[in-house]
């Protein structure tokens, strides 16, 4: 089984011609309100590739918590611990402009709420997971503290870092794998911006290892994801590539990619067919609209594998 511990957020999404300025009103399209947050997305990712999944995380007591509740059991998550709190559903406000550079503010809200108490009320759920994935839209201590207690009784410990934060060596070393895009390797390694690895992954996965991680998971976006094992004096590096596709809407990819990949690795599958499998489902992502909306189920992507 694949347990999901993170955030949900409703995704309010609006077009405008421009950012607007300090002091000025713009019109804006006609509102659409959909279901993200890293964690229930991965959720909703790995329960469509075909694992039993459940969704470990806040919402509140409103209208779009039960519209992210209502999605996740549409994509076939166990969501029996997605608990309700006093407080807002957890929101990303994004303003979608032409150039392409989309302007994001998040309000936690609920997401805030999962303390450390929370998630060990919930321990009966992560702590039988063959697979625990977290991600870090929750208060980090309490995403910590599931990683090395999850990774101490026995279950494989999938961090996504982000967004982005330098994390510790006792995390890293419950980090089986730990999966990060460009920007964050170097965040999670504390690596400044003139840093000579700066854009060489394979170093940075590299030294990924070195700074205590199990395995290492790099997305390159359009160019695939490295993927480093082994030891860290001699690791094991492969590339894989991404799918030459035409992308409409890549929000929500890497999300896609960490869920179908903790699917594979729930079923026994090694890191690097896991990888393989989740280059596929996300490249289907890429070429459809949204995040949850985009996830393909197992058949399409088989059926998208062999064309
Ligand atoms: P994030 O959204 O976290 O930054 P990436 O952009 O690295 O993550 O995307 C995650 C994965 O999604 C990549 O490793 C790749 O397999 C796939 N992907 C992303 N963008 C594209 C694209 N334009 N074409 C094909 N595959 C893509």
């Amino acid at each position: 089984r694949v347990v999901v511990v993170g955030s949900a957020n409703a995704d309010l999404v609006v077009e405008v011609p421009r950012r607007p300025g300090g002091g000025e009103t713009l019109i804006g399209s006609e509102l659409r309100t959909l279901p993200g947050g890293k964690g229930a997305n991965q959720a909703a990712a790995a329960a469509r590739a075909g694992a039993d999944t459940s969704f470990v995380g806040c919402v509140g007591k409103d209208g779009n918590g039960a519209l992210l509740r209502g999605q996740l059991l549409a994509a076939g998550v166990d969501v029996t611990s997605l608990e309700e709190v006093d407080a807002a559903t957890g929101t990303a406000i994004i303003l979608l402009t032409p150039d392409g550079e989309n302007s994001i503010v998040v309000s936690p809200g609920a997401n805030s709420a999962f303390d450390r108490a929370a998630a060990e009320r919930l321990a009966p759920v992560w702590r039988s997971a063959a697979v625990v994935v977290l991600s870090l839209e929750i208060p980090h201590e309490t995403a910590f503290h599931v990683a090395a207690s999850a990774a101490a009784s026995g279950s494989r410990v999938l961090l996504n870092a982000a967004p982005a934060i330098a994390v510790r060596r006792e995390v890293l070393q419950c980090c089986d794998p730990l999966v990060v895009n460009e920007h964050e390797a170097r965040e999670v390694l504390g690596a400044a911006e003139n840093d000579p690895d700066a854009s060489d992954y394979a170093r940075l996965a590299r030294r990924l290892l070195l700074a205590g991680a199990r395995s290492v998971v790099v997305t390159l976006g359009a160019d695939g994801a490295i993927v480093a094992e082994g030891p860290a004096a001699a690791p094991e590096l492969v590339s894989v590539p991404a799918y030459r596709v035409e992308a409409v809407d890549t929000t929500g990819a890497g999300d896609a990619f960490v869920g179908a990949a903790a699917a594979e690795l729930a079923r026994g599958c090694s890191l690097l067919d896991a990888v393989r499998f989740a280059t596929a489902v996300s490249a289907v992502s890429v070429q459809r609209v949204g995040a949850q909306s985009s996830y393909a189920s197992r058949a399409e992507v088989e059926a998208f594998i062999s064309e």
